[in-house]
């Protein structure tokens, strides 16, 4: 088959199938990457790259193609991804959505990426993101902003929006995310993809630019649970030397689990068995009729499968809103002292002394978002107030982990809304950074516990917009959160639908391509 009669439809192919038909020699690395890098390019790109190469990418792409010729054969060889913006790379320029790394170039790539790049993926490109990934629509990235494919006049979700945006359009098979919060699986859900946090450990830190380093976590985020889980084998795995809170545990292979399991297809009934818990406090009030009604269509999907649903309690949710916002900004004003202009960082062109250097360099090259927590995270660390504001917060911190093992005595995974609402519209909470933190409800109590959470695609809500399911599991349960997604995406095609820009996105133009 020739790759010009493959070329119309590359891009609808996920991870799996296009590593299927490089292994055929059905298509070469460098025609799959020149594909993607000409879709970036006329397609325009929602606003979701920050960089692309295709001197390097398709650098990378010969050498994936040097190794498929000399027979190699492993489960990612070939395939491109891009990377959000706060893994460090040298072969593109990382900003992590800020002015202050403007035009900063890593010696050294971060180890997912490292380990991403070994697995013979290609990289085309660097992916916008809130700056230091703080927000929860993409909104405070100092570069652009970043249209939802399905909606354009809708944000696509935050702190790993380009991410989200650039699977969803197509215009990449899977991206890198990173999720201290909620940052995977928010945009995931308003952009209707696929996307895991892992368990807290489970990925290497080392070169993910920090911001709340006891949450932050690195993940996949692809169309498909079988997409992540090829991207999650590859990714995780303990960093001894590089980052001593990368977990001792032997690297998994999830994605050869998940086709050996019954959820292949054999089975009528594959998750016979499975508990699925159901907090009272995720299907309140609080979340929108409409994102309720597809999370309990998704629900009764699983029922079929097999699953049983059973109510439990997380009664600590709402404050997990304040222990977060205390807990992350105090960890990131700490992380971002480090942008001083001397170590790391812009320097202002013009100050009169030390201090003012200081006070310039940092006004100017950190935006608002990155400011307002720089301020509460001093705060709250203060002589008088720690034990007021961080210790309070880290008690109950504690506390949240503890509801959630409680639950986990009557339930093997816990279901709920992943975002109370579909994605809202560009602007609309732009100046009201309270209304984006109330946002964050479903994902932030699970963040705090280090637990692994998913969200897969679950239909659509109001305006047509995409509504994903979130699956939290107990620790290391990444494979059973992907088993039981997968079973439901062999049952249903929510996970299939693609959005009307997927054929012809808006040409923004890429102001750092
Ligand atoms: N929305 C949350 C915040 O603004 C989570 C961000 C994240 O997970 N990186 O902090």
């Amino acid at each position: 088959m020739s790759a010009s009669s493959l070329n119309l439809d590359l891009h609808d192919l996920g991870v799996a199938a296009l590593a299927a038909r490089l292994a055929a020699g059905q298509v070469s690395s460098v025609e799959v990457t020149r594909h993607f890098l000409n879709r970036i390019q006329q397609q325009g790109s929602l606003g979701a790259f920050l960089a692309t190469d295709p001197d390097a990418s398709l650098a990378q792409a010969r050498a994936a193609d040097a190794r498929l010729a000399a027979g190699e054969r492993t489960p990612l060889l070939g395939v491109p991804l891009a990377h959000k913006d706060v893994f460090v790379t040298r072969d593109f320029p990382t900003t992590a959505g800020s002015r202050m790394l403007e035009n900063y170039r890593s010696p050294f790539d971060a180890t997912v990426v490292g380990k991403l790049a070994e697995a013979g993926m290609v990289t085309l490109g660097k992916l916008n993101c809130d700056e230091f990934a703080m927000g929860s629509a993409n909104e405070n990235s100092a570069y652009q902003t970043v249209q939802n494919p399905w909606d354009t006049s809708r944000v696509p979700g935050g702190s790993s929006g380009g991410s989200a945006a650039a699977v969803a359009a197509r215009l990449v098979p899977a991206a890198t995310g990173t999720d201290t919060g909620g940052s995977i699986r928010q945009p995931a859900s308003l952009t209707g993809i696929t996307g895991i946090k892992p368990t807290y450990g489970r990925c290497s830190r080392y070169g993910m630019v920090a911001f709340a380093s006891s949450l932050d976590q690195a993940g996949p985020m692809a169309r498909s649970a079988l997409d992540c889980a090829l991207l999650l084998s590859a990714m995780a795995g303990p960093d001894p030397d590089r980052d001593s809170t990368s977990l001792d545990l032997p690297a998994v292979d999830y994605a050869t689990d998940l086709i050996a399991t019954p959820a292949g297809g054999t089975s009528a009934k594959p998750l016979k068995g499975l508990r699925i818990g159901l907090p009272t406090q995720f299907f309140g009030a609080g979340c929108a009729p409409d994102v309720l009604a597809a999370v309990r269509g998704a629900l009764a999907e699983f029922e079929k499968l097999g699953a049983t649903l059973v109510d439990v309690s997380l009664p600590l949710t709402e404050l997990s809103i304040p222990v977060y916002y205390v807990i992350a900004p105090a960890e990131a004003s700490s992380n971002l002292s480090r942008f001083d202009g001397v170590r790391y960082g812009h320097r202002a062109a013009q100050y009169t002394d030390l201090n003012d250097m200081y006070k310039k360099s940092r006004s100017e090259g950190f935006g608002d978002e990155a400011t307002r927590r720089i301020m509460i995270g001093t705060y709250v660390l203060s002589h008088g107030y720690y034990d007021a504001y961080y210790l309070k917060a880290q008690k109950i911190r504690r506390l949240i982990a503890q509801d959630f093992q409680t639950a986990f005595t009557q339930c093997d995974v816990i279901a709920g809304p992943v975002s109370p609402t579909v994605a809202w519209k560009l602007g609309e909470k732009s100046d009201d950074p309270v209304a984006n933190y109330l946002a964050d409800i479903y994902t932030l109590s699970s963040s705090l516990a280090g637990l692994p959470g998913m969200s897969i695609p679950a239909g659509f809500g109001a305006h047509g917009m995409p509504v994903g399911l979130q699956l939290i599991g107990n620790y290391w349960q990444e494979g059973e959160l992907l088993g039981a997604a997968h079973a439901l995406q062999q049952a249903t095609d929510w996970h299939r639908a693609a959005p009307p820009a997927a054929a012809s996105t808006r040409a923004t133009g890429d102001s750092r391509a």
